[in-house]
Parts: C-alpha cells; sequence; structure tokens
C-alpha cells in the first residue's frame, strides 16, 4: 500500500526543524515528520504521522514565496534601499498566512546565502521525478539559489539508482546531510537507526559519486559508557571509507520523553559525562586517516565549539584543542562545564575572563558542585538534559 497523499491544500508550511547550518536557509517543505520515527534517541516526529505532500501543495508555497520576494524586490528598487521599518510597513497589508510568507521570504533575501533546505526528515523518499519536479522549479523561480539540501536516511539512499542520484544533482540537489549517529554496527542495532555500518558506507559512496556534497552527523556520547570506545573506533572507521565533505559532531542528549531516557532511568543505558564523552572525541579524531573532510562542531550542545577543522591539516590542532581541556585541572574542567552548560561560556579561554568567571564560581559555590557531582548537577539541578 502506498503513502497516502491528502487532496485539499493546507497553505504555506514549515516543519520543526533544520540542521543548524541551515539558520539563513529558506525552509520548503516537502514532507511531513519522519518515516522511520524509530530511533530511540530522537524526539522530533515522535507521535506525528509521516506524510507525504502533494507535489503541486508544494509548488503552492514556492510559489508565493516567489510573489511575495517580487514585492520585496520591487520596494527595494523603488526607495534604493529597504529597512526592517519599510518591511514591516509592507506585511502590515497582509494577514494569516500571507504575512507569514512575506516575512519568510523577506528574511531569505536579507540573510543572503540563497540557500534552500527541503524539510523534513528524509526528502529523498519522495519519487525522484517529483523530487526532479520540486528541484526544477525552485531553480525556475530563483535561478541564483546557491544551494539546495536535505536530510536524507542512508537506507533511503542506497534504494535510489545511481542514475536518478545524479538526475536530482543535475535538477540542483547539491548537498545531503546523513545522520550516521555512528558506524557500529551494535550501537546503530542498540539505537534502532534502521541500518548498518555497511548501508551507511554504501549511501555515502553513493551520493559523493552522484557529485552531490555530503554531510554526515555523528552523535558523541551515543555509545554510552559500554561502547564508548567501539562507538568511537568504528564511526572514525566509517567515515574514513567515505571522505564526507562534512563531519558534524552533534553530542547525545537524553530529555525525558524520548525511548533511551527510559533505558537510562532503568540502568540499561549508561550515559557517559561531559568528560567521557570528551576523551571519545578525542579517539574518534585521532583515529580519522586518509581523508579530506571538514569536521565541524556547529552544534550547542557540545563542549568544545573549536574542535572545528579541516582535515588533515588541522588535525593536530584539533587534538591539541581537546588535551587543552583534558590537561586542566579537575577544578578548572569543573568551572568550564559549569559555563559553557550554562551559556556563559564558548570556548576554553573564556576561563579568563573575570567577570564570567566570578559568577560561574559563585554558582559552583551555591549548588557544592565538585568534579564528582558535576554531571549530576547539570542534569537535576539545572535541569539541563545533556
Ligand atoms: S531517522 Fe532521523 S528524524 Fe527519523 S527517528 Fe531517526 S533521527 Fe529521528
Amino acid at each position: 500500500m502506498g503513502i497516502k497523499q491528502e487532496q485539499t491544500y493546507r497553505g504555506f508550511e514549515q516543519g520543526p526543524i533544520r540542521p543548524p547550518s541551515e539558520a539563513n536557509s529558506l525552509l520548503i517543505r516537502v514532507s511531513r515528520n519522519c518515516p522511520w520515527n524509530r530511533c530511540t534517541f530522537c524526539s522530533v516526529y515522535k507521535q506525528q504521522k509521516f506524510t507525504l505532500r502533494p507535489v503541486a501543495h508544494v509548488i503552492d508555497d514556492i510559489d508565493q514565496i516567489h510573489q511575495a520576494l517580487s514585492t520585496v524586490q520591487q520596494e527595494a528598487q523603488k526607495s534604493g534601499t529597504l529597512t526592517a521599518d519599510q518591511v514591516n510597513q509592507i506585511a502590515e497589508q497582509y494577514y494569516g498566512d500571507a504575512r507569514n510568507v512575506f516575512y519568510t521570504a523577506a528574511n531569505w533575501l536579507f540573510r543572503g546565502e540563497g540557500s534552500v533546505f527541503l524539510q523534513d526528515a528524509n526528502s529523498l523518499i519522495i519519487k525522484p521525478d517529483d523530487l526532479t519536479t520540486i528541484l526544477n522549479h525552485l531553480m525556475s523561480c530563483f535561478p541564483w539559489i546557491t544551494r539546495i539540501t536535505s536530510y536524507a536516511r542512508s537506507h533511503t539512499i542506497n534504494r535510489i539508482s545511481e542514475e536518478k542520484l545524479k538526475q536530482l544533482a543535475a535538477a540542483g540537489l547539491n548537498r545531503i546531510h546523513i545522520g550516521m549517529e555512528s558506524g557500529s554496527d551494535k550501537v546503530l542495532k542498540k539505537i534502532n537507526k534502521g541500518v548498518t555500518k555497511a548501508g551507511h558506507i554504501q549511501a555515502g559512496r553513493l551520493v559523493k559519486e552522484a557529485g552531490i556534497e555530503l554531510s554526515e552527523y555523528v552523535m558523541p556520547g551515543m555509545g554510552g559508557k559500554d561502547l564508548s570506545e567501539e562507538h568511537a573506533l568504528e564511526t572514525a572507521d566509517a567515515l574514513n571509507q567515505i571522505n564526507a565533505d562534512f563531519i558534524r559532531l552533534r553530542t547525545l542528549s537524553v530529555p525525558p520523553g524520548i525511548p533511551l531516557y527510559d533505558d537510562y532511568q532503568s540502568g540499561a543505558f549508561k550515559k557517559c559525562t561531559d568528560l567521557e564523552v570528551v576523551h571519545e572525541i578525542r579517539t574518534f579524531v585521532d583515529r580519522l586517516d586518509g581523508i579530506t573532510s571538514h569536521l565541524k562542531s556547529d552544534h550547542f550542545y557540545n563542549l568544545l565549539q573549536l574542535v572545528d577543522g579541516k582535515l588533515p591539516q588541522d588535525k593536530d590542532r584539533l587534538l591539541q584543542v581537546i588535551d587543552d581541556f583534558l590537561t586542566l585541572p579537575p577544578e578548572e574542567q569543573l568551572i568550564f562545564q559549569l559555563g559553557r552548560r550554562m551559556g556563559y561560556f564558548q570556548v576554553l579561554s573564556d576561563l579568563h575572563s573575570p567577570a564570567q568567571r566570578n559568577h560561574i564560581e559563585s554558582i559552583r559555590d551555591r549548588l557544592q558542585a565538585t568534579p564528582e557531582n558535576i554531571d549530576q548537577i547539570i542534569e537535576e539541578k539545572l535541569q539541563l538534559s545533556i
């Protein structure tokens, strides 16, 4: 039985998430929610039913953005420039959905990147010919688009022919984000990812061979204490066989409400401490070899934002960033951890900022935080579910 599509257009839609690197992109929703929806660590689409949006409805969305953008551009040409106040004045002519579309178009234009992200969790599940129609329409409305990207599951990519992937690339799809999470078969099975290490490698290579940029998401901490080393080694090995354009770190978080949280509460999943995750990332980075990927740390859950650079030339610097943290005295690690998790610190050198440091030290004293109890305090007293 095929996936059912509704007949009635519900208006312009946008889904709940996009990768951090797509913050400036126009979001075009081509399907709703996740067709897999079984990963134990993922909360985004739980209880939500997957549906495809009819191609005609996606085209309607694109046309609305096109029309709104034309209005913004005409006004900008008339007055030579367009301020935020002028945009707000024009927006007052619109109501409800139309105003939302207008602001979406104006924001996209002013952010200036010209990139588009196709939502939701796995846009490549759409028939390649349908997706090609959508891509062609995007490119004909906005020929200046710089990038069109999408999330996709490895399992789905492996079911698309090489020829169809190349067709999508030719139509403008030039970057795919895959949630690899881990290269360890043991970890992938435990988290119910629905794909093996070999499947991830095959899909990653297919994307690259089609001439599409590849971004692989890795989840430090995903193996828990028991599989931390295996997770680091196997993930590095898988990525060494793919040579993705980007490897993006997104540290595991275990908030209430996800299936993994129940395992954590029962003791079946032993969550790594922040310090253990940093050790794991060191092992992982150390094992990345023979590739030219850009390692990115662009998620706010990551403790060390500066583990970000191009391989192989930046590898020593990346390891040094990690070692700079690991060789700090435990009391200093605690201050950084607390400051980072509370949003006061970004990088290790923030430890030398007297005002921020004094503030964090007073919080440490109030919470009676020690190197031994800091992870528990962050989770229980500060209610941060990292
Ligand atoms: S495939 Fe992605 S969106 Fe779907 S459940 Fe897994 S992590 Fe969540």
